[in-house]
């Protein structure tokens, strides 16, 4: 690995989280919350309505009592006042740069941010995210827009905040992405899904991909990076060290990143925004504790344009709270699915990636690549659940793997699987963000 300092911002993020939850993030959340309630109609309004007024909230403990803020309220608001909405909290003057994010589940909703919000928050959290996944001075980074329009901003300028150089490449180019490694890029951030597309590529073009010198890969965009089977592959082939990131764009891109001991991704943003578990299902708030799971709500505490306060984010994970061997005090997470992803199979909650774990620890009999027909849609779904998987041409005995799937899903997911195993190449490959779910029915328009 690179050998700089070991922290970018080392008492913050090595700081007692007690300490950090009442010298920081307490006095900077009041203040947030005082800002949100002076300049945005959209929490005036929410919180008038929860019954609740500025005096109430008076320290973390009231957290909990202000209501959750979902996609689709900010996407209505921006219907109604185009372009940030209601929840818009400065001056358009003070606006410098506005995203959006992907119109996966519905119309694009859009973030705006200040000179303030981008250079001394979202660079800030990039920085620390990439610094703490060994990068810095002497590294060259290949960063292909197919990580998303991101990679173009914040990015792009966090790499070259901790003094690595970057490789800006357009997307569907794989050519000129395999010609600036071997011309001596040593990183790339990619999604998983195009990691393993260019393992393939690299097959047919007659590349042995470890011979590149590739030696960091980040993923994001999808839990590729996450699932055991997969990072190995990816490892194995590159001989490279696959480190993971997350983020959204509501409160800040790669608010998560994992370090070099590779147990999880850290939470970067410390003195930026507040981390919660619920239950999707109840909303409950669920306590943080070592290796619990449920859905990621944000609240920005220094944020000026568009700030969310209790913003679910549909994003199902596992966290871990004791101290990582980097030193690190930050809660860590890996990412097991989208909620809305997230199958109800007789009263079990099943997310498509926990299945494509279980499929990926039958490599090499299985390519690992798999698809959940879906009949009706979710997220109840019937057992048995049918799934393609594709056998790979090296293996002959199908009858068994039928059945030593069916009952790895059984046993360790507990649904009632229906496997049709189908010839290796069958199924779709994708160079940006993998689907594990086809649907068999029509979808309404939104
Ligand atoms: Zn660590």
């Amino acid at each position: 690995m690179t050998n700089h300092p070991k922290y970018l911002n080392e008492p913050i993020e090595t700081m007692n989280s007690d300490e950090l939850r009442e010298k920081v993030q307490q006095p900077k959340f009041l203040k947030q919350i005082k800002y949100v309630l002076s300049n945005s109609p959209f929490y005036r309004k929410k919180f008038k309505d929860a019954g609740l007024e500025l005096g109430d909230i008076t320290g973390l403990r009231d957290l909990s009592r202000i209501p959750f803020t979902v996609k689709d309220e900010i996407r209505e608001s921006q219907a109604k006042f185009p372009l940030l909405g209601e929840h818009m909290a400065c001056g358009w003057e003070k606006v410098r740069r506005i995203y959006s994010s992907s119109g996966t589940t519905g119309r694009p909703a859009f973030m705006g941010l200040t000179h303030h919000d981008l250079v001394n928050v979202w660079l800030e959290i990039a920085s620390r995210a990439r610094y703490c996944g060994g990068y810095g001075s002497g590294d060259r980074v290949v960063l292909t827009v197919n990580i998303g329009p991101f990679a173009a901003g914040s990015e792009l300028t966090a790499f070259e905040k901790i003094g690595c150089t970057t490789v800006p490449l357009p997307p569907g180019n794989t050519d000129r992405v395999i010609t600036a490694i071997q011309l001596g890029a040593n990183g790339l951030l990619a999604t998983p899904s195009y990691v393993q597309y260019l393992i393939t590529w690299c097959s047919q073009s007659g590349i042995d991909p470890a011979s590149l010198g590739l030696r960091k890969i980040t993923v994001s965009g999808e839990p590729g990076g996450s699932i055991p089977a997969i990072r190995e592959k990816m490892q194995s082939a590159f001989n490279a060290f696959v480190t993971e990131t997350a983020g959204l764009a509501d409160i800040a891109m790669s608010i998560w990143g994992e370090c070099v001991h590779q147990c999880g991704m850290h939470l970067c943003a410390q003195e930026f925004a507040l981390v919660e578990l619920i239950d999707p299902t109840t909303g409950r708030s669920i306590e943080l504790q070592e290796g619990i799971t449920g859905e990621l709500v944000y609240t920005a505490i220094d944020r000026e344009c568009t700030p969310v306060v209790r913003f679910r984010s549909r994003d199902h994970v596992q966290m871990w709270t004791s101290k990582c061997e980097c030193g690190r005090t930050s809660p860590r997470i890996r990412i097991i699915g989208r909620t809305d992803d997230m199958l109800i199979i007789q009263g079990v909650n099943v997310f498509p990636s926990a299945i494509k774990a279980v499929v990926g620890d039958f490599k090499p009999r299985t390519t690992g690549e798999l698809e959940i027909q879906l009949a009706e849609p979710g997220p109840a779904a019937k057992a048995p659940l049918p799934i393609k998987i594709e056998y790979s041409s090296q293996i002959g005995d199908l009858e068994n793997l039928k059945s030593e799937l069916e009952s790895a899903l059984r046993e360790k997911l507990v649904f009632r699987a229906q496997v049709q195993l189908v010839p290796e190449g069958t199924l779709p490959r994708y160079e940006y963000k993998g689907k594990l779910i086809r649907k068999l029915y029509e979808e309404k328009q939104p």
